[in-house]
């Protein structure tokens, strides 16, 4: 797919007159509860030297009603005082005309869009319209569910309205499936934003997707891997305490350990064959990385098939539905500009290997052998179908 746009035109960091660049650093606090809160926090962050944001959610979307949802305007001048004492630059998260409205009047440096916000196109044409004419920078996390076109309409909305330091934040996904992480990494997805726009920036929000303090190093890591433009981490000077997030956030010194840790990609990599070539096999194994953990969760539902088909006293073997799989997938395999060989040959091995897990679940259970029909007890072969 190709998105590039007519009206999204990104500029880098280096561009943006606020002596930014890669890797940016954006750090604090999931929510602004308190101004001690936030002073304490953010003058710990400062101390590090590292990071030239500071972020706080004043107005908290939150997936059920009852919990701390922001201290609000309250919280405004308490960003003011971090930009004073501090020197840090402040963001915020608007998902209203009345955010925008009384962030700009504060002098808010920076705002962000959240997950919950980007996938409605009313809200963010009203973010748009409340901004039109104010280029204050605007970073645009990704949907909540996997919509690359969402994500970009999004900024392409901001960009309608006369916005130019637009960037992108990837945070995970939402996912039916239990995944390893609060919101699945989807790595495909930021991927393909920066082969649509090179010049975008796209950031890593590794808190949200990781979801737990324990997780957060390794896909940071994988984000400064992949050549993303920076990480925005939640940190809190007493996380255990937080309001909000309490898993995924980082104490002051356990954040400025992250960054000593992590290992920090060149800048602006060299053009040489060799670092071209390192970025492409970069790509390649994350994306090998991606194929085999849906390979496991496929598996997975294929054992859970299995136990169904058990528990009703089912053949393993389904024939049509292998069919109409086939039929699913060599239409893709057009699509996409596979080969239909290659198409068979790799569903063939999936299918051998479903077929392997189904027996595996029907011969754990010996009930169902005495129960089945001779017939259905054979030995699977790829001449029938399963799932
Ligand atoms: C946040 O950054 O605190 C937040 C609410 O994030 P998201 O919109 O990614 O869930
Ligand atoms: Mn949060």
């Amino acid at each position: 797919m190709n998105a590039t746009s007519e009206r999204l035109h990104p500029i880098p960091f280096k561009d943006w007159h606020l002596g930014l660049d890669r890797p940016l650093l954006i750090a604090g606090p999931c929510s602004a509860e308190s101004e001690e809160q936030v002073i304490t926090t953010a003058k710990a962050i400062h101390a590090l030297g590292k990071a030239q944001v500071f972020r706080a959610g004043l107005w908290k979307p939150r997936t059920r009603p009852g919990s701390f949802e922001g201290a609000g305007i309250e919280a405004l001048p308490w960003l003011q005082r971090v930009k004073a004492e501090t020197g840090l630059l402040t963001m915020t998260e608007v998902a209203t005309a009345q955010h925008v409205e009384a962030s700009l009047k504060a002098g808010v440096d920076m705002l962000w869009i959240g997950a919950r916000t980007t996938p409605n196109p009313f809200s963010v044409q009203e973010l748009a319209d409340a901004l039109r004419g104010v280029d204050i920078p605007v970073f645009v996390k990704n949907p909540i569910n996997p919509d690359l076109q969402l994500w970009i309409g999004a900024l392409e909305r901001l960009a309608s309205a006369g916005l130019t330091r637009l960037a992108a934040i990837h945070r995970g996904f939402s996912w039916f499936e239990r995944t390893p992480y609060r919101n699945s990494p989807m790595w495909e997805f930021p991927i393909r934003l920066k082969a649509a726009f090179p010049e975008l920036e796209v950031m890593c929000d590794p808190s949200h997707i990781a979801g737990s303090r324990e997780k957060l190093g390794g896909i940071a890591q994988q984000a400064l891997d992949l050549g993303l433009s920076g990480l925005m981490v939640e940190v809190h000077r007493d996380p255990l305490n937080a309001r909000s997030d309490a898993d995924q956030q980082l104490d002051p010194i356990a954040y400025g350990a992250l960054l000593d840790s992590l290992i920090f990609r060149q800048a602006s990599p060299t053009a040489g064959m060799q670092d071209r070539l390192q970025e492409l096999r970069d790509l390649i194994d994350q994306i090998d990385e991606e194929v085999a953990q849906k390979l496991g969760a496929r598996m997975e539902i294929a054992e859970r098939i299995g136990d169904e088909k058990r528990a009703q006293n089912v053949a393993i073997l389904q024939p049509q539905r292998w069919e109409s799989i086939m039929r699913r997938m060599l239409g893709l395999s057009q699509q996409l500009d596979l080969s239909p060989a290659f198409v068979q040959e790799f569903m063939d091995a999936i299918h051998r290997e479903s077929i392997r897990r189904q027996s595996g679940v029907q011969s754990q259970l010996p009930e169902v052998q005495e129960a089945q029909d001779p017939k259905h007890a054979q030995s699977p072969s790829l001449s029938g179908g399963l799932e």
